[in-house]
């Protein structure tokens, strides 16, 4: 096997279990390993430290498929990609949702790879060199354990420029079509478009969040600013919401979410194609308010360097939220940016309630679903983190 050996003392990290391997700490490579080729890692000193997949163009020089010396083939990602599923094991029994996250990248053992099912297809995403090379096993293993009928890709991701790997968006097993298929989450059914949706598709990680904001939108005027395909604005019809107003920057978007409301033979709410920095400003001219404000905005921190700038993004609308509740109003705010700590985005808020002039107590505090597991030794897969807050009554 090619052999990537450290720089002294740059295993420590790797030995906390850390699946990353920088370029900074790579001392040399023995042999020639090719892009996603598997290599051995050791310490300077000759210690045995992993198996990796080889990424020579990237930052992160190679990526951790095991702790302990062995082949890495097609029956290492069967066994991979059963064991996340058997995980997942009865995680939705008793709900009506048939939308799940498989395998969830380095927190699932296998960097680099995320897959969805969405009832009988599974959207499978490869973002390095390794996952890239083992596109065929992987796509067999999960037609095999998944529990679906076909597989697609969706490697289109811009972290894949890092890893010098073109865009890819294709059928991997099953018919091409249809390219328009249907989740069902909690009883709401939502079209996800494969070709030309968000990421896999659909945002399977605010499943439980969605949930827990139609319990309480009951009576309530609803305001959700980057409502995507509807998620949490159709809960909120679902919940009983006394009017709900949804925004979102993708007229395609909008129009998903429009034809979700009707298959769901829900109220339309008052779709607003927009840019809700402004329309925040603007309802905040005309005085409109609401009672409760769901906030969910795309990454604007994909990495630590970027978070000064997200930082002002997020306080940004969120003030300007504080300002559009009414007393007793609930604020449900999300950051997805892996560059911006749980720590950090309360404080943002904490900033924002102060600047908009009230008295704001956090609730509750929300992550991802189970399906979305994080492992302890990797903070990075630490993306979701969501508040919601009560301003006070009068
Ligand atoms: N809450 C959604 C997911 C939101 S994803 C759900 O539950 O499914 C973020 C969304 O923000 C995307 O749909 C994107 O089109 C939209 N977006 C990005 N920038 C925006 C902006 N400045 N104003 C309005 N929408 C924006």
């Amino acid at each position: 096997m090619h052999k990537l050996i450290l720089k002294a003392g740059r295993e420590k990290s790797l030995k906390r279990r850390h699946p990353w391997v920088f370029s900074g700490a790579m001392a040399k490579v023995q042999g020639s390993p090719g892009p996603g080729e598997t290599v051995g890692v050791w310490s300077a000193t000759g210690e045995f430290l992993a198996v990796a997949a080889y990424s020579p163009e990237s930052q992160i020089v190679a990526r951790v498929w095991d702790w302990k010396d062995r082949a890495i083939d097609a029956a290492y990602f069967q066994e991979r990609i059963q064991r996340a599923v058997v995980q997942r094991r009865g995680l939705l029994d008793g709900t009506s949702t048939d939308g799940m996250r498989l395998v969830n990248g380095e927190s699932d053992g296998l960097p680099g790879v995320v897959a969805d099912r969405y009832g009988d297809t599974i959207v499978v995403q490869l973002s390095s060199a390794g996952a890239d090379r083992w596109r065929e096993a992987i796509a067999d293993a999960l037609l095999e354990a998944g529990g679906a009928k076909r597989v697609w890709e969706r490697s289109d991701a811009d972290v894949r420029e890092l890893e010098g790997l073109p865009p890819v968006t294709a059928a991997l097993r099953g018919p091409r079509e249809p390219t328009r298929i249907a989740v069902t989450e909690n009883g709401i059914r939502f079209s996800v478009d494969l070709e030309h949706g968000h990421k896999t598709g659909f945002y399977l990680d605010q499943r439980d969040n969605r949930r827990r904001l139609r319990e309480f939108a009951r009576g309530r005027d609803v305001l959700d600013g980057f409502c995507y395909t509807g998620g949490f604005a159709l809960n909120a019809a679902a919940g009983g919401a006394k009017s709900v107003t949804a925004v979102d920057s993708s007229a395609d978007a909008i129009a998903l979410a429009r034809a979700n409301a009707d298959t769901n033979k829900l109220a339309q709410p008052e779709w607003m194609e927009g840019d809700v920095f402004l329309l925040l400003r603007k309802f905040r001219d005309q005085a409109r308010s609401f009672d409760l404000i769901v906030l969910d905005p795309p990454k604007f921190a994909p990495t630590a360097a970027h978070a000064e700038k997200a930082s002002r993004a997020y306080k940004d609308i969120n003030l300007l939220a504080f300002k559009l509740l009414r007393p007793g109003g609930l604020l449900v705010t999300f950051s997805c940016s892996g560059g911006v700590s749980a720590d950090l985005f309360q404080k943002i808020i904490a900033g924002a309630a102060l600047d908009a002039g009230v008295d704001a107590r956090i609730t509750e505090r929300l992550g991802p679903g189970a399906d979305h597991p994080m492992a302890l030794n990797f903070p990075e897969g630490d993306y979701l983190k969501g508040l919601i807050c009560r301003v006070p009554d009068k």
